[in-house]
């Protein structure tokens, strides 16, 4: 087949699926005409990338740099158009970056005089509301709109917000034109303008043989205007398309470019690329199995079977894995990347791993791959600076800083923590211990809250904590620097500077091995944090520091291409499926593939969504805007186009969680027409250092291996643990006995001395018992994640039902009150927040059959506080906490009621022993309530999410302690009082010996802290 791109007499559509050489025409074709010195064609591409890779190939393919290749962008176009063909005297106009162009909107939206509706009052002054502003504003120019249109539209549907947006766009466009600026929207409207001016048209068309344009489906309204406009029936126009893989919706791209191709050309010849060259047959396969279920492109049959038809070559498959959890599937992609690497022979930076959102799927991933050794490239705008664990306390102590200087407990704790502050969470307990210590007032003080006043200066530093004080007077010195008006990064230099951070990061980066990665990882955030702050163009000072913390951490910065082309190929590239437009590499993963995540479809305009402003031939109007079906078809295009990029193999991944309809797979994973593998189990893999260090440990450790194996092992880690590398680091330190964990004895086996009564709550007493270890890290080291969703809607259930059951909430307003807090519940998934809020509302609905059927003789209160002293093996324990309902029985008995919002209840025997509620009761006979009465009438479990078969929650019911004073012959529990007594005395030997040794069980699988957890994995930490 000729070239159609090569001597076009008139218009060509090029219809090619990816892979089908649509570049490589276009490449061949620009080289040749420069080969041959001929006039030249202008070539359009989507983005700067783009133009600038493509303009590469061509000067490589045409084999001399004489004539420059005419690539560029349509903005780059038109931004060349309206400053050729400006008054001699006029400098033309510069152009606003999209965040500083929000910038200016919110400011100018402060102090509006737009008829804004009332009920926009709160939402103006919001950063949501600037981008949806900026959106339309960007829609109303591509349609070719004026103020006026927009104010009409808005008047005739009688959206009086819609036609404040008109109004607001007269003055937005008045006021960039006194200041000489312009955005991209409006830059593309005055080229359009300028081609009507005598002259300017003629003189552009002498220059060009012809227009070429890359991705013609991607180009939105105004810009497949100025492309009509710009060749009119003089100059040939081919434009290379594959409508299945546009994604751009959401930026304005038409819906149906190809048939407006078509429209706008009637002359027009479709010609199809029907061989996918490198991509292998098992790939089409799939990938057509995708593009099945997307609309047909408008064009005619025969074409449409040929670009739907195209046929794969090459070698290479198709998986698609499903895990677990996201620590499984972390472990399992990098024993693929580094078994394609170490086995294929696939370079690193011919392997990509493609995810849909940016900001929430990248750093975890980054993180994982870099912990596991694989080297990994992230372009630096792909991960907003603000995740960046490195960046993170450097942007808190500015924050802080910027705010005088007084750190809050938790702000002071994440600083201390950091690589900033250096400690640990036993070491901060240890300062806490010592600043009690240091004044007898302070004793029930929370650590957190004495760190905060340490670091604040309003506390005195034992002379001990020299770090602590370091820290203090560094951030004194921060926070004069901000009172003198300096900028932020003279700010951030002190802190950075001030410590042995950056002095440990270097030392580590030019180690060499695992903590190298993400030593140099963490050195180009902080190096892109002050590029940043060098650039922006804040001012100084209060407001200058604030501004920039938040603006980082809101990621209003703007993209940093430096940074992206910065990306060199030697590793793995982690990017956004947007991102991978244009590109290819042997191996893809496409990962975290969730329902909810991929399709997105979730409403970019909620005040005002841009697709709602149309134009037809009656003039602009406003629709319905994108139906979910259009979402979801743009989310299946972005699919197809993920999984076209793999030249090679295509290994498709999500997490399918045993638990918790949160992890599901995306449907999209079965439109691929390939059985999904489960994998459950972590990969063997021994392909780094560490993991072989660890499982030589492993083995030497292993009771059950023979002497002889485990003795090799010994031998083979003496042998690593001398190992050094040129400059005389160990290679692999960790080899080591000196440095293992657990294997030395404690170095005080006395722990410390708790003064005073140990004071207890239920719970606390209960997460003692169950493992220790989880009691320690989640209550006294704080190191729990964030509250998962389940744990959330446990308190909204909870607070519901505390108060219906108070009075306070009549059962009518049960759904209302759901309603009020149900929005601000971060659901991932639409879907989710359904199925749940139907849950919610079937646990509140058998609450309030329980309240009205239960034969409760007298409601004492609900969430009743109570505090009491016990004495259990000669120590005195003070009990408090809180009771959610406290009953009264004729007889005077008190009976505690306690509700559960789990999914699994217990058995009744299960019940009877819970300590919880156990201690409830041993609260009670203690004189906890001591005016509602002394005797317990037991205690009650209530599962309100699980129901007994007659509409009620299922009610688990512990005998009271008179009845029931012991529950088993054993000594000890009968050498007290009663079995609590004996649970209590058992929580408070844990902390009196300062152990808290992992304890594993069923308990295990709800675990917070089970991923770093030796006893659950048989892991050796090394
Ligand atoms: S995983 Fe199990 S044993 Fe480990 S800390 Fe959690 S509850 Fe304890």
């Amino acid at each position: 087949m000729s070239n159609p791109m090569a001597q076009p007499t008139g218009p060509v559509l090029v219809l090619g699926a990816a892979g089908t050489g649509k570049t490589t025409l276009l490449v061949e074709a620009v080289a040749g005409r420069i080969r041959a010195a001929e006039r030249p064609a202008l070539v359009l591409a989507l983005t700067r990338q783009a133009a600038s890779e493509l303009r590469d190939r061509i000067v490589r393919a045409a084999g001399r740099t004489t004539l420059a290749p005419q690539v560029m962008t349509v903005h780059a176009l038109c931004l060349t158009l309206v400053a050729r063909f400006a008054a001699p005297d006029d400098a033309g106009p510069g152009l606003l970056t999209a965040p500083e162009q929000e910038f200016r909107i919110r400011e100018l939206l402060r102090g509006s005089p737009a008829p804004w509706p009332g009920e926009l009052d709160a939402a103006l002054g919001t950063r949501a509301f600037a981008q949806q502003v900026r959106a339309v504003l960007a829609r109303a120019r591509q349609l070719g709109l004026d103020p006026e249109d927009l104010s009409g539209a808005g008047a005739a549907s009688g959206e009086f917000g819609w036609a404040a947006v008109g109004a607001f766009m007269g003055e937005y466009l008045d006021v960039l034109d006194a200041e000489g600026v312009i955005d991209y929207a409006e830059l593309v409207h005055r080229a359009r303008l300028l081609l009507e001016q005598e002259g300017v048209l003629e003189a552009v068309r002498a220059e060009y043989a012809a227009v070429l344009v890359d991705d013609w489906c991607e180009l939105d309204a105004a810009q497949i205007g100025l492309v009509r406009a710009l060749a009119g029936d003089a100059v040939p126009v081919v434009a290379l398309a594959d409508p299945d893989t546009a994604i751009y919706r959401f930026r304005g791209a038409h819906p149906r470019a190809t048939a407006e191709f078509v429209r706008l050309f009637p002359a027009a010849r479709v010609v199809t690329l029907p061989h996918a060259h490198r991509r292998p047959p098992a790939q089409v396969a799939a990938c057509a199995a995708v593009a099945r279920r997307l609309g047909a492109p408008a064009v005619e049959r025969e074409a449409l079977a040929a670009y739907r038809g195209v046929t794969g070559g090459g070698a290479g498959r198709v998986e698609v894995m499903t895990f677990p959890d996201e620590a499984t599937h972390a472990r399992h992609l990098a024993a693929e990347l580094r078994a394609a690497h170490l086995d294929d022979q696939v370079p690193w930076g011919d392997m990509a791993v493609l995810v849909r959102a940016g900001r929430t799927q990248l750093p975890p991933l980054a993180r994982a791959l870099i912990d596991a050794g694989i080297p990994v490239e992230v372009a630096g705008d792909e991960i907003g600076l603000a995740s960046e664990l490195a960046v993170r306390p450097l942007l808190l102590g500015l924050e802080v800083a910027g705010a005088g200087g007084l750190p809050d407990g938790d702000q002071a704790t994440r600083l201390l923590l950091s690589g900033w502050g250096g400690y640990d969470a036993v070491g901060l307990r240890a300062v806490g211990r010592r600043l009690r210590a240091a004044d007898p007032a302070a004793a029930g003080t929370p650590t957190e809250t004495l760190v905060a006043e340490a670091l604040a200066g309003v506390r005195a530093v034992p002379e001990a904590d020299e770090e602590l004080a370091a820290r203090r007077d560094l951030l004194a010195r921060a926070t004069a620097l901000v009172a003198r008006e300096q900028r932020p990064e003279a700010v951030l230099w002190e802190l950075w500077s001030g410590t042995g951070w950056p002095e440990r990061l270097r030392a580590d980066a030019v180690r060499g091995g695992d903590a190298s990665a993400r030593a140099h990882h963490d050195l180009d955030a902080v190096c892109a944090l002050f590029d940043l702050a060098r650039t922006s163009q804040g001012p100084g000072g209060r407001p200058g520091v604030s501004w920039f913390a938040a603006e980082v951490a809101q990621q209003q910065i703007p993209a940093d291409s430096q940074r992206e082309s910065a990306v060199g190929g030697r590793g793995v590239r982690l990017l956004t499926a947007h991102r991978a437009k244009g590109r290819h590499w042997s191996l893809v993963v496409v990962a975290g593939v969730q329902e909810g995540i991929w399709p997105d479809v979730r409403r970019r305009g909620s005040v005002f969504d841009p697709q709602r402003l149309g134009a037809s031939a009656a003039g602009p109007e406003l629709a319905l805007g994108l139906t979910t079906r259009d979402l979801v078809a743009t989310e299946r295009r972005l699919f197809l186009l993920a999984c076209s990029r793999a030249e090679g193999r295509l290994i498709v991944t999500a997490v399918e969680g045993t638990e918790g309809e949160e992890d599901r797979p995306s449907r999209f994973l079965a439109e691929l027409g390939v059985a999904p593998r489960h994998l459950v189990s972590t990969p063997p893999a021994l392909h780094t250092l560490r993991q072989l260090v660890a499982e030589l440990r492993r083995t030497a450790q292993d009771d059950a291996a023979s002497p002889a194996l485990r003795e090799a092992a010994a031998a083979r880690l003496a042998v690593l643990a001398d190992a050094t590398d040129d400059e005389g680091f160990a290679l692999a330190p960790d080899a080591d006995p000196a440095r293992w964990w657990g294997v030395h004895e404690p170095t005080s086996t006395v722990a410390p001395a708790r003064e005073g009564p140990i004071r207890l709550s239920p719970s606390q007493v209960e997460s003692l018992l169950t493992c220790p270890r989880k009691y320690f890290l989640s209550r006294e080291a704080r190191a729990e994640p964030p509250r998962e969703i389940r744990t959330i809607l446990g308190s909204v259930i909870h607070a519901v039902a505390e108060r219906a059951a108070s009075g306070e909430l009549a059962p009518d307003d049960v759904a209302a009150a759901l309603d009020a807090v149900w929005a601000s519940i971060p659901f991932p998934a639409a879907w989710l927040s359904a199925s749940e809020r139907a849950e919610a509302d079937a646990a509140v609905r058998r609450f309030l059959n329980w309240q009205a059927g239960h034969d409760h003789a007298d409601l004492v209160g609900v969430e009743v506080p109570f505090s009491a002293d016990v004495t259990v093996n000669g120590r005195p324990v003070q009990l408090v906490g809180a009771v959610d309902r406290l009953e009264r029985r004729s007889d005077g008995a008190l009976k505690v009621v306690d509700f559960k919002t789990g999914r699994s209840a217990p058995t009744q025997k299960a019940a009877e022993v819970t300590p919880q509620i156990g201690v409830y009761q041993l609260a009670i006979e203690a004189g906890g309530f001591r005016d509602a009465g002394t005797t317990s009438a037991g205690a009650s479990l209530v599962y309100l999410r699980v129901e007994d078969g007659e509409g009620w929650p299922k009610e688990f019911r512990q005998p009271s302690l008179t009845e029931k004073p012991h529950l088993t012959d054993d000594p000890e529990e009968l050498a007290h009082p009663t079995w609590v007594h004996h649970q209590v005395a058992r929580a408070c030997a844990v902390l009196e010996a300062g152990r808290f040794d992992a304890q594993a069980g069923e308990h295990c699988t709800y675990c917070p802290v089970r991923s770093s957890c030796p006893a659950r994995s048989g892991q050796v930490i090394a």
